[in-house]
């Protein structure tokens, strides 16, 4: 068998043609969307992806705009800047690009932005409306894989999903979410024993792990789904996740590619949440 590839960017594309016609519709009501997101420090990576994120809300129609700090602002000036945005009518939606300079608390900072403005959908009322199925803002990438399996009419409900990886931003919320499509989940981490096992049992399979080509067609049974969150910059400057794409590709009936999978997802899923956010939907 030869997987599918399930192209995230095309997707992307796709969904981002009907967002220009909806901020089109909001913006004849004088509803202009926009969305704020606070870099700091000057780590290349989140730079760039802060511009990604950037120009992809330009591309629709959604405003948005750049607060730089410096390395060295104290959490204090953060948190004051992120109340000035919470009470800003005009901003919709609020993100602060990860990860943190090592003096600041994560934790703090996620719960000082207001939970109708908080498009990442990490903060911690969010998250429990998600866990008991309430409509809010889903966190982006986990979002972006339940869009792309849908896409492809790929059931879920049902079905046995593992998911490798439970950080609080991909691996415990994309499992949350396939619960809430029926789906039978089991977890896998780094203190897992028997992952090949287990993995091999699994109808989806979905790594978020951040290591490079970890998983390849042994982990796989005959025609899984496997879905790469993964992005890592090998030293020749190349991207790949953590799957092993060419290994897999032989064995899976859909694999998802590094670059042109999850990630443009990410950012498109963001666009929807800001969205929703001037719409007003999540109170
Ligand atoms: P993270 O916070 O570092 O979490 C990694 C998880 O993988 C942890 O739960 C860890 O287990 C587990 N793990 C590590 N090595 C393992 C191994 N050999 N076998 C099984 N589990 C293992 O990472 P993250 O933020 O979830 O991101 C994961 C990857 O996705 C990264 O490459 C990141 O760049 C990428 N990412 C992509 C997007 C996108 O839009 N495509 C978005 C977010 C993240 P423990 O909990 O036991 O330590």
């Amino acid at each position: 068998m030869v997987a599918e590839i399930i192209n995230g960017k095309d997707l992307s594309v796709e969904i981002k043609e009907a967002m220009k016609d909806e901020v089109a519709v909001l913006r004849q009501q004088s509803i202009v969307p926009h969305l704020t997101v606070i870099l700091i420090g000057d780590n290349p990576a989140s730079r760039s992806y802060v511009n990604g994120k950037k120009r992809a809300s330009e591309e629709v129609g959604i405003s948005s705009d750049i607060i730089e700090l410096p390395e060295s602002v104290s959490e204090q000036e953060l948190l004051a800047t992120i109340q000035q945005l919470n009470q800003n009518e005009l901003v919709h939606g609020i993100l602060v690009q990860l990860p943190l300079p090592n003096h600041i608390d994560v934790d703090h900072v996620i719960e000082a932005i207001d939970p109708k403005k908080d498009v990442d959908g990490f903060h911690p009322i969010n998250i429990g409306k998600m866990m008991t199925g309430q409509d809010t803002f889903y966190p982006c990438t986990p979002y972006g894989i339940l869009t792309m399996l849908r896409s492809k009419n790929i059931t879920i409900a049902g079905k046995h999903v593992v998911i490798i990886g439970r950080s609080n931003i991909v691996g415990k919320p994309v499992g949350q979410l396939m619960l809430q499509e029926d789906a039978t989940v089991t977890y896998c981490h780094s203190k897992t024993k028997g992952m090949k096992e287990i993995t091999r049992l699994a109808d989806i399979v979905i790594v978020a792990i951040g290591k490079p080509n970890v998983i390849d067609s042994d982990y796989i049974k005959d025609g899984a789904v496997v879905i790469d969150v993964g992005i890592n910059r090998l030293e020749n400057g190349t991207l790949t996740g953590d799957v092993d794409f060419d290994s897999v590709l032989e064995k899976a009936s859909y694999v998802t590619p590094v670059p042109r999978g999850v990630g443009p997802m990410t950012i498109t899923m963001l666009l929807h949440n800001t969205i929703k956010a001037s719409k007003g939907l999540v109170t």
